[in-house]
């Protein structure tokens, strides 16, 4: 079973739960740190000869082309996670559509290549926003992994499939939601992010191996540069779970993740769609 890797490529200040502490004009006037811990990750997939899927802001492609270049040069995906982090329940559809088209200008040039796949900010695609699938279907997109489908504080759609579905019925769009695990009859999230890093290791192996296993489907594994980066500024004002939740055991995280890179099989997440549009197909 292959499972799809992923890293949502945003620095330590554009993070959704210091948005109301960081102001986005302050954003160019703080430390750049994103490039060397994205080099960091670059390096430890090298060394454990995975493949994965960088879901990058336009905001970073712009300052960073020659690390888009890169990413693409070692045989990566580069994806779009939007302009600069804005929550797509945020945005009107139009709004949407010109924030998605001016990334993925910025990403193609950057990287040389083609951008198909998306991820929403903060999972921002839920039952507010169904149309958010028919903006990415009009612009060609081939997938998205933009749902959680668990209910969370500050995101989630329960209702939502667990695994890849075709949202529209007249588009071949294919979402790919994050993964969650069932504990008895309850949905956990179990895609990595903060509940990797803040849980025990041995949770993610039991629920990946739960998914893979049990329920014979690909995981969902997602991850920041930041949070392999013990030494990123702290932002004091922010709320103590924020902090909580952004600072717990950073210094942790790359050792975890080398152990998860190797324990399991991963690819880049358009290579896991289109082994789960086949099965789709196949189903009907
Ligand atoms: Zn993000």
């Amino acid at each position: 079973m292959v499972n799809a890797l992923s890293v949502d490529v945003e620095d330590w200040f554009q993070v959704g739960a210091f948005e109301k502490v960081i102001e986005r004009d302050t954003w160019p006037s703080l430390e750049d740190r994103v490039e060397r811990n994205v080099e960091a990750i670059l390096a430890m997939f090298d060394a454990a000869q995975v493949k994965a899927t960088f879901f990058t802001l336009g905001w970073v492609a712009e300052r960073h082309k020659r690390l888009i270049r890169r990413i693409v040069e070692e045989g990566h995906e580069i994806a779009s996670h939007g302009w600069d982090h804005a929550r797509v329940f945020t945005l009107t559809r139009e709004q949407f559509a010109q924030d998605l088209a001016r990334a993925r200008g910025v990403l193609e040039d950057a990287g040389g290549t083609a951008v198909n796949g998306y991820r929403a900010p903060s999972f921002s695609i839920d039952k507010r926003n169904p149309w958010a699938f028919e903006v990415l279907a009009e612009q060609g997109y081939t997938y998205s992994s933009s749902v959680a489908p668990v209910a969370h504080d500050h995101y989630g759609w329960p209702e939502a499939p667990r695994f890849a579905f075709r949202p529209l019925a007249d588009a071949d769009l294919i979402e790919l939601p994050v993964t969650t695990a069932m504990l008895g009859d309850r949905r956990i999230a179990a895609g990595g992010g903060g509940f990797f890093r803040v849980l025990p290791y041995g949770f993610s192996r039991w629920a990946i191996r739960q998914v893979n296993g049990r329920e014979g489907r690909p995981a969902i594994f997602y991850f920041h540069p930041w949070e392999v980066d013990p030494d990123q500024p702290r932002v004091a004002d922010a709320p103590l779970r924020s902090r909580f939740r952004h600072y717990t055991n950073l210094g942790r995280m790359a050792g975890k993740l080398t152990r998860v890179v190797s324990e399991f099989a991963w690819d880049r997440v358009d290579t896991v769609v289109a082994r789960e549009a086949a099965a789709l197909d196949a189903a009907t």
